[in-house]
């Protein structure tokens, strides 16, 4: 049997839980690509390549040169300029392309969020008084509240941030999820936070800062996902388990064709 040659764009769990999921799958020989901007990144049972391709051209030529038959976009919900890459890749190099996106977190009951576009617009939403903000935006978009010093910010990150792109004051957190309801409850607590701003990443290993927000009534700020060009063009699903049967059925459809 012929294994067909996959590329996992990551950058998500779901990207790293679909890689332990084909690891031993004899039908696929995947590979995970990172964009190489978390310097400790999760370690994955395949081979796992680091850095940018040079655009959608240059995906499109690793695509060609590496004989990939399948690519799987799993990357960041907020990582919108790669998404585009993958979709004109793709496209380009007649290799069939499968989103996994996974939903947006939704408000429920007693949650008090403000709905923002954007970094910038979270920064001003704080308001001109002095605040005692929780950030869990990254690392590399700390400027907007750089330039609102008034606050005072809890910044927690999967790696440190340099110390020059922190505000003035700040105390972090060098921390990777899942977390519990209780401990982010506690660190609300202690720390007297006042608003927690956040990206509407979706998933559940940082989902439980919102439920301990809504517990202690803290109001979120939550920056709505970008807009994704030409997302309708491309097969979606949301979840790993959706991915695996897509690809169970390619992989059967596959097989018919070639009568094997
Ligand atoms: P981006 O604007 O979509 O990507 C920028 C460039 O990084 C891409 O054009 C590509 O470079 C490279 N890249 C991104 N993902 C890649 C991958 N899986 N494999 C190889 N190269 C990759 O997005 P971003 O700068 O990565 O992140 C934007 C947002 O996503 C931020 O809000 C960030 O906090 C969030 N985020 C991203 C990641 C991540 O792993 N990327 C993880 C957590 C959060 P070339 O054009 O040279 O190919």
């Amino acid at each position: 049997m012929q294994r067909v040659k996959l590329l996992i764009l990551g950058g998500s769990g779901e990207a790293a839980n679909l890689s332990r999921a084909l690891a031993n799958d004899p039908r696929f020989d995947a590979t995970a690509s990172l964009a190489g901007v978390t310097e400790q990144p999760v370690s994955l049972p395949i081979p796992v390549r680091r850095g940018g391709f040079g655009g959608a051209e240059g995906l499109a030529r690793y695509l060609i040169d590496n004989c990939i038959g399948l690519v799987i976009d799993a990357t960041h919900p907020f990582a919108v300029g790669m998404k585009a890459n993958a979709i004109e890749a793709c496209e380009r190099a007649h290799v069939r392309l499968l989103a996994l996106r996974r939903p947006p977190w939704c408000p429920s009951d007693g949650d008090r969020w403000i709905l923002v576009d954007d970094l910038d617009a979270a920064a001003e939403a704080i308001g001109n008084e002095p605040r005692r903000v929780f950030l869990t935006t990254g690392r590399k978009e700390l400027a907007p509240f750089v330039h609102a010093p008034q606050h005072l910010y809890l910044v927690r990150s999967v790696d440190a941030p340099e110390p020059e792109s922190l505000p003035p004051n700040a105390e972090l957190i060098v921390a990777r999820g899942p977390f519990a309801e209780n401990d982010e409850r506690q660190l609300l607590e202690a720390h007297r936070i006042e608003f927690v701003v956040t990206k509407n990443s979706g998933g559940t290993g940082s989902v439980a800062k919102l439920a301990a927000a809504r517990k202690l009534g803290v109001p979120v700020i939550m920056v709505r996902r970008p807009a994704l060009p030409n997302a309708e063009s491309v097969e979606t699903v949301e979840t790993v388990e959706e991915a695996l049967a897509w690809l169970d059925s390619h992989h059967a459809g596959a097989s018919a064709r070639l009568g094997v």
